[in-house]
């Protein structure tokens, strides 16, 4: 057929439908092509509506409402689409289906399992975009997301219900910091006896086979037991990238709803901008800046509302989250990070240098901040992050100008390797997170010089003997940090005692 057929065709298809049917719930297909579809009709489509092509399998959603068209994205085989055929609208928002038979499971952007593990038996159904919770229904952030690092439960902390962004180039272990997360939540709730915090792993447009990988870890560490994947892969058509996050985001809402707790991961959601500016571009939406359509902003900070800490009188439950954005050679002003950062509680920072310098997580403990995730950090935490932070401060300041000078002070010298020692306690392997009162003691001890007569190089080893010995002598102190939260005055005399014993004390020096 020649593109003046399909023309003639459509235009009489038109016609017919005016007197027949009516235009607000029919359409036809005008323009089929790459993954989207553009509809003449419909008049009464809603964004996110659900849509049948006639004749056959194939459904897409919603995307463009414009005068007299609609754009659409096809999920499924759009080859099976013509340019002529009708349309129905079905009056649904695209939904998936929720709730606790999700857990454990790897499933697509529409809630399909991809695990092999069978079908999901849940009838509880949620539509894939909601409007975020009110203020009236929310609380501040007063609960910790304990990560199980180091360097972002003291430096950065998180608090339930926070959105924080993770953002680095690539290979500078973005996504490792949130599968620490994801696996510390398990170990914490394995180790205290309470309900998990439910995680959801939303990977959009990653390769297969690196989120199998990542699937295996969670796994063997028996964190998958409480989490969910949903997966839009690489070779996934972009609509996929598209509704993976509103997929998760719904998943994670049923727990927040239900008074339980809950994290999503969106790794990455530059991804995600890269799909819908795609899909934009070839629904002929008008490009903006860096040839992104005008609404990603908003698009990106109506996800991220839906995290969110409710108050008691809505269940008390709450969503956390923690999007990943990746930068090009470390650029956080290009448009997308700008964006992000904007709508986000605060942010993690990876470094290149850093990484390759060894100082894994390479968090860039200058740029990085936290903005509500102080509020929720435990009150003996909070005190020893304090006199650490201002101890990086130095440091870093004191380092740049150390490079130039040969005889230092006494007291300058004394704060670089100070410094030097916070930096190498902060470093800490991924897939191992540490329980927040085995945290306290280790930083408690740099902080105040337990370390100071070591070499740098003999702290790593150092740390573990004391920890393990720590978790044999002083467990009652550990116990008394996690259950209250603080260090009271006859903890911290049982701690100072075994720190004198086991090292080589403050004064050796
Ligand atoms: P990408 O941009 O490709 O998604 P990413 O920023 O998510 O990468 P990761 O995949 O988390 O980075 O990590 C990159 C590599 O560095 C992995 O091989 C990971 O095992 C390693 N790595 C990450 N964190 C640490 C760490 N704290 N200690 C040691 N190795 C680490
Ligand atoms: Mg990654």
């Amino acid at each position: 057929m020649n593109t003046d057929l399909i023309l003639e065709e459509i235009k009489k298809k038109i016609e017919n439908l005016s007197d027949e049917q009516s235009l607000e719930q029919t359409g036809v297909v005008t323009e089929i092509g790459d993954g989207v579809a553009k509809i003449y009709g419909l008049s009464q489509a809603k964004s996110m509506e659900m849509i049948e092509f006639e004749g056959t399998d194939v459904f897409g959603v919603i995307l463009n409402l414009e005068r007299d068209t609609v754009g659409a994205i096809v999920l499924g085989e759009t080859e099976k689409i013509i340019a002529g055929s009708t349309v129905k609208s079905t009056g649904k928002i695209l939904e998936i289906p929720v709730g606790e038979a999700m857990i454990g499971r790897v499933v697509n952007p529409l809630g399909q399992p991809l695990d092999g593990k069978g079908e999901i038996k849940t009838d509880l159904m949620a539509p894939i975009e909601k409007i975020a919770p009110g203020v009236i229904t929310r609380e501040g952030v007063n609960t910790p997301l304990q990560t199980g690092i180091k360097a972002i439960d003291s430096i950065v902390p998180i608090g339930r219900g926070q959105r924080e962004l993770i953002i680095g180039d690539r290979g500078t272990g973005k996504t490792s910091i949130a599968i620490d997360a994801i696996i510390n939540q398990t170990k914490i709730a394995k180790e205290e006896g309470k309900d998990p915090v439910i995680s959801i792993y939303v990977a959009i447009g990653q390769k297969e086979s690196k989120v199998a990988k990542l699937i295996n870890t969670l796994e063997e560490t028996g964190a998958m037991d409480n989490s969910i994947v949903v997966l839009a892969g690489a070779s996934d058509p972009a609509s996929f990238a598209y509704l993976a996050p509103y997929a998760g985001a719904s998943l994670g809402e049923f727990f927040r709803d239900n008074g339980r707790d809950a994290l999503i991961v969106y790794d990455d959601l530059s991804k995600h901008a890269w799909a819908y500016r795609q899909i934009s571009l070839l629904l002929r939406r008008p490009p903006g800046r860096e040839a992104y359509p005008g609404d990603i902003f908003y698009l990106h900070s109506r996800l991220l509302e839906r995290a969110a800490k409710l108050n008691k009188e809505n269940g008390g439950g709450s969503l956390t989250a923690l999007p990943i954005i990746e930068t090009q050679a470390g650029d956080i002003s290009a448009y997308i990070p700008t964006n992000v950062i904007s709508i986000t509680d605060g942010q993690i920072f990876l470094e290149n240098d850093l990484f390759y310098k060894g100082i894994r997580p390479a968090l860039n403990a200058g740029l990085s901040v936290s903005r509500v995730g102080g509020a929720a950090q435990i009150k003996a935490m909070k005190k020893i992050a304090g006199k650490l932070k201002l101890e990086m401060a130095q440091f870093r300041e004191l380092e740049a100008f150390a490079q130039f000078s040969s005889d230092l002070d006494a007291d300058t010298k004394r704060q670089i390797e100070r410094g030097r020692r916070i930096t190498e306690v902060l470093k800490q392997v991924n897939n191992q997170p540490i329980p927040v009162a085995e945290q306290v003691i280790t930083l408690y001890a740099v902080t105040n010089g337990y370390f100071d007569s070591y070499e740098v190089s003999e702290i790593s080893a150092l740390e573990k003997t004391l920890s393990t010995k720590a978790k044999g002598e002083i467990a009652d102190v550990l116990k008394s940090i996690s259950d209250s939260g603080v260090i009271d005055e006859k903890c911290e005399e049982k701690l100072t005692a075994f720190l004198k014993e086991n090292t080589k004390g403050i004064d050796k020096a």
